[in-house]
């Protein structure tokens, strides 16, 4: 299985949350909960082609004229984690198309960082990878 393949190191940085998914990294990807993705969750939607019930990325919920999916509160969590759609679990994408951890965590981690620069998020959310 692809979970098996080597991961970027991180660097956890001051940011607590990080902080405490690195200590799971091997497991899951270290999401700084920045709220970013969820926040533009239309553009990911639109990528997965048709979003009906049959596609294994089917996204249940709606979003409102900027994007924000109505799943995330005002501060920054959302209301239905433990359950959220394949589409917003990196990892269960991974899984589901056996795509390589390594590159797939590094893709998502530039996209991540690229989209905190974006909407301006403080720096302590960035997930830092550490260039050898
Ligand atoms: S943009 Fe990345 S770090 Fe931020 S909430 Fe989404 S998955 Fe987590
Ligand atoms: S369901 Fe949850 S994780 Fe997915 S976009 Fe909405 S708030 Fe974010």
């Amino acid at each position: 299985m692809a979970v098996s393949e080597p991961i970027p190191d991180v660097d956890t940085g001051s940011n607590p949350v990080l902080a405490t998914n690195l200590i799971s990294m091997q497991d899951k990807f270290p999401c700084t909960a920045c709220g970013c993705c969820c926040k533009r969750i239309n553009i990911a939607v639109k990528s997965i082609g048709e979003n009906t019930i049959d596609n294994p990325l089917y996204f249940p919920y709606s979003w409102d004229d900027s994007g924000r999916c109505e799943m995330l509160t005002k501060d920054n969590f959302c209301k239905v984690y433990d359950k959220r759609p394949t589409l917003c679990n990196v990892d269960k994408v991974m899984e589901l198309f056996d795509i390589p951890k390594k590159e797939f965590y590094q893709i998502n981690i530039d996209a991540c960082n690229e989209m905190m620069d974006e909407d301006g998020i403080d720096e302590s959310f960035r997930i830092k990878t550490q260039k050898k």
